[in-house]
C-alpha cells in the first residue's frame, strides 16, 4: 500500500534534515572493529578517573563537570553504558569523546592513546584524503614526546654523575636537595655552552626541525639578547651550526603533563646574572601550552584530594621543598599568576586555595593576579603569611613540618587580608580616595559567585569603610559567565525529536529486544513520513548491539559531538517504561494521519484528471481504514 505513494514520501524526504555527512572523517582511517575493541579494552571509570577523582554515586559515578563551572556535580559516568554525560552543561558520549574534549585532541590521536593505554595496535587502512595533516601533528608530538624524555635523562644524567653538573649539584645541595630528592625530581643540568644539548640530541639522531620544534634549541637567526653576552668562549661552537641551545648553564627542571610524562622544562641560573632571568621555560609547542600545565600536579593528585586544599606556592624549588618535607598537597602555577585554566584544574581537586607566595612586591602582585581566575571558579582562597625576606622553600627548611603547617591551617581568608591591605594607608575621611578603593574592591568581588560567600565578602568590605552594604553592593559589577557550550540551540532543537520518537530511540539503545523489534518493523516505510526522525533512523540503521557497550562506543564515536551529547543524556536518564509497541503504534499512527493529510490536500488542486482523483480517493480511503485497524484494543495493530 505504502509503495503507491513514492512521490509523497519523497516529497517527505526532501523536507527532512541533512545526515551528519561525515562519521568516515572522524573515524579517521580507524577501522570500527578495533574502535569495538579499543573501547572494550578501556574501562571510562578507569580512563576519567586517571585524570580526576570520581565518586561513587549509586551504579554510577559522578564528578564535578570538567566543562563547564558548577558547585555540585551534575557530570556523571555510567560504568554500564561506557558513557558520561553532563547534566548541566550537556556534553557527553564515549569515552574517546571523553578523551577528545579533555585532551583537546582530535578523534584519531585519542584512538590511539586508548590504544596504547590498552597496547593495542592500531593498524589503519591507508590512503585517507585530509589525515595527512592530522597525521603529520601526531607523529610530531610523538617524537618531541620521546625527545623530552630522554632529553630529560640527558640533563639528569649531567647533574648527577657528570664533572660538567659539579657546580649545579653543589648549590642543590646548599639548598637542601640531596641527590636522591633531585633523581625523584628527575632535575638535570645544561651545561652553560652553546651546542651541548644540539650536539648530543643530533648525534642520537634527532632532526633539527624537531629540536627546533621542541623548543629546546633556537635557530641562528632567533635574536637573543640575553644569551649573546655571555660564554664568549663558546660562540666558535654555535658558528660551527646553524642552531644553538636554548638553555645554557641552567638547572633543569622538567615539566609534566598530568600524567606524568615531560613536555617541557624549565631552566634556573644557578645565580642570579645582570640581563638574564633566572628562569626560563620552553616556549609554547605542539606539546606545551603555556598556562595549561600547573607544575607537580602529576605527583600531588592523590593529596590533594584527601586535604581538600591546594598548597600553592610561586617557584619549583619551593614545591620541592614542601613535597619532600612531607606536604604534598602542593602545585606552582608556570610563570607568575594563575590562569583560569589553572584555576579551572584545581578546582577539580580541590575546593580551597592556600597562596603561599613570597611576602615582596612580586610575590604579592602574582597572589593579587591570581584572584580573580581562583574566585571565577569558586574556589576559597586563603593568604598564608610568608615573613619579608623568606620564601616556602626556606622556611620549611628552617621551621620544620609542623610549624610550616600551623602557617597553612592559620592562613587568613584573602578578603581579609586584602581590605586591610587596600584600606592600610586610607583616609575614610577623604570621600575621593574612599571611592576609588571601593571601585577597586567591588570589582574583585564581582568574581565571587557564590552568593553566601559574596554576602559576607561585601558586608566585611562595607563595614571597613564604613559606608552602607547596599550602597557597596551596588558597585560591584555585572560578570558574564562564558557557556560552555558552543551548540546553538537552534541545532538542538532541530535534533531533539518529540517524546515518542525520544522514546522509542532510548529504547532502541538500551534493550535489544526493542532495537529487534523496531528493526523488524517496516521503521523506514513510518519513519520517512515524519519529521525529527533523524536519530532514530541513526540507530536503526546501525549495527549497535545495546547489551555490549564497546559496540555502543564504536555507535557513538560515528556520531557528530553535538548528537553524541544528545544520545549520552538518553543513555543516562533513569529507566524508561519498557514498552516498544506503544509509542511505535502511536508512531505509525501518526504516520498514517499526516499522509492522510496530504492525500486530503491534494485532493482540492484544481486540475486533476479524473484517474488522479479516483486514486486519491482510494488512497483516503485505504489511510483511514488502516488508522482504524490501528485504533483496535491491543494485537493487531503491528504487522
Ligand atoms: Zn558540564
Amino acid at each position: 500500500m505504502f509503495g503507491q505513494q513514492t512521490a509523497l514520501r519523497k516529497f517527505a524526504i526532501a523536507s527532512k534534515i541533512k545526515r551528519g555527512k561525515n562519521n568516515q572523517a572522524r573515524m579517521g582511517t580507524i577501522p570500527s572493529e578495533t574502535i569495538e575493541q579499543i573501547a572494550a579494552a578501556n574501562d571510562i571509570v578507569e580512563v576519567i578517573g586517571s585524570y580526576f577523582p570520581l565518586k561513587r554515586a549509586g551504579a554510577n559515578f559522578k564528578a564535578l563537570c570538567p566543562f563547564h563551572q558548577e558547585k555540585t556535580p551534575s557530570f556523571m559516568v555510567s560504568p554500564s553504558r561506557q558513557t558520561f554525560h553532563c547534566f548541566g552543561c550537556g556534553a557527553g558520549g564515549s569515552v574517546f569523546r571523553f578523551v577528545v574534549d579533555y585532551e583537546h585532541i582530535d578523534f584519531p590521536t585519542a584512538v590511539r592513546k586508548l590504544a596504547a593505554r590498552a597496547g593495542i595496535t592500531v593498524v589503519e587502512k591507508s590512503g585517507g584524503r585530509g589525515a595527512g595533516d592530522e597525521e603529520r601533528q601526531r607523529e610530531l608530538r610523538q617524537r618531541l614526546l620521546k625527545l623530552h624524555a630522554e632529553a630529560a635523562q640527558w640533563f639528569d644524567e649531567n647533574l648527577i654523575r657528570r664533572e660538567v653538573g659539579k657546580t649545579a649539584r653543589q648549590y642543590l645541595r646548599s639548598r637542601g636537595i640531596t641527590v636522591e630528592i633531585a633523581m625523584r625530581w628527575q632535575l638535570g643540568y645544561a651545561p652553560d655552552e652553546w651546542d651541548a644539548f644540539g650536539s648530543w640530541a643530533r648525534s642520537r639522531g634527532y632532526d633539527v626541525r624537531d629540536l627546533i620544534a621542541s623548543g629546546l634549541i633556537k635557530a641562528k637567526d632567533d635574536s637573543d639578547p640575553t644569551g649573546s653576552q655571555r660564554s664568549v668562549s663558546a660562540q666558535g661552537a654555535a658558528h660551527a651550526t646553524a642552531s644553538y641551545d636554548r638553555f645554557r648553564g641552567r638547572i633543569m627542571f622538567p615539566i609534566c603533563n598530568d600524567v606524568g610524562e615531560v613536555i617541557a622544562f624549565s631552566g634556573r641560573l644557578l645565580q642570579d646574572e645582570e640581563g638574564a632571568a633566572k628562569y626560563l621555560n620552553s616556549p609554547e609547542t605542539a606539546l606545551f601550552r603555556k598556562g595549561g600545565v600547573l607544575f607537580g600536579l602529576d605527583k600531588s593528585k592523590r593529596a590533594l584530594i584527601e586535604a581538600d586544599c591546594a598548597v600553592v606556592c610561586e617557584g619549583q624549588l619551593d614545591l620541592i621543598s614542601l613535597f619532600e618535607s612531607g606536604i604534598t598537597n602542593v602545585v606552582a602555577p608556570q610563570g607568575t599568576a594563575f590562569t583560569e585554566a589553572q584555576a579551572r584544574i584545581l578546582k577539580r581537586f580541590v575546593n580551597e586555595v592556600v597562596l603561599c607566595f613570597d611576602a615582596d612586591a612580586a610575590g604579592q602582585k602574582a597572589a593579587e593576579r591570581s584572584l580573580d581566575a581562583l574566585l571565577q571558579n569558586d574556589l576559597i582562597v586563603r593568604v598564608a603569611e610568608i615573613p619579608a625576606g623568606e620564601d616556602p622553600d626556606s622556611l620549611v627548611r628552617r621551621e620544620g613540618k609542623t610549624a610550616f603547617e600551623k602557617r597553612i591551617a592559620d592562613a587568613r581568608d584573602f578578603f581579609d587580608y586584602w581590605i586591610e591591605r587596600e584600606t592600610a594607608n586610607l583616609d575614610l575621611n577623604s570621600l575621593s580616595a574612599k571611592m576609588e578603593v571601593a571601585r577597586t574592591l567591588a570589582e574583585t568581588v564581582s568574581y565571587v559567585h557564590d552568593p553566601v560567600m559574596r554576602g559576607e565578602v561585601i558586608s566585611k568590605i562595607s563595614a571597613r569603610l564604613a559606608v552602607s552594604a547596599s550602597a557597596f553592593a551596588a558597585l560591584v559589577p555585572k560578570q558574564v559567565r562564558k557557556g560552555p557550550s558552543e551548540m546553538t540551540t537552534e541545532r538542538r532543537q532541530q535534533l531533539v525529536p518529540p517524546n515518542d520518537i525520544a522514546l522509542l530511540c532510548i529504547l532502541a539503545l538500551r534493550s535489544e529486544q526493542a532495537h529487534q523489534f523496531l528493526r523488524a518493523q517496516s521503521w523506514r516505510e513510518v519513519l520517512s513520513q515524519l519529521p525529527s526522525t533523524y536519530f532514530l533512523e541513526r540507530i536503526l540503521e546501525s549495527e549497535v548491539r545495546p547489551n555490549d557497550s564497546a559496540s555502543l562506543s564504536a555507535f557513538l564515536a560515528s556520531l557528530e559531538p553535538e548528537e553524541e551529547d544528545i544520545i549520552s543524556g538518553w543513555l543516562h536518564l533513569k529507566t524508561p517504561p519498557n514498552s516498544v509497541a506503544v509509542p511505535w503504534l502511536r508512531l505509525r499512527q501518526a504516520a498514517l494521519r499526516r499522509q492522510l493529510d496530504i492525500a486530503k490536500d491534494r485532493i482540492r488542486l484544481p486540475e486533476l484528471s479524473t484517474g488522479d482523483v479516483i486514486n486519491l480517493q482510494k488512497q483516503i480511503l485505504d489511510l483511514q481504514e488502516q488508522l482504524h485497524e490501528l485504533s483496535q484494543p491491543a494485537g493487531r495493530g503491528d504487522n
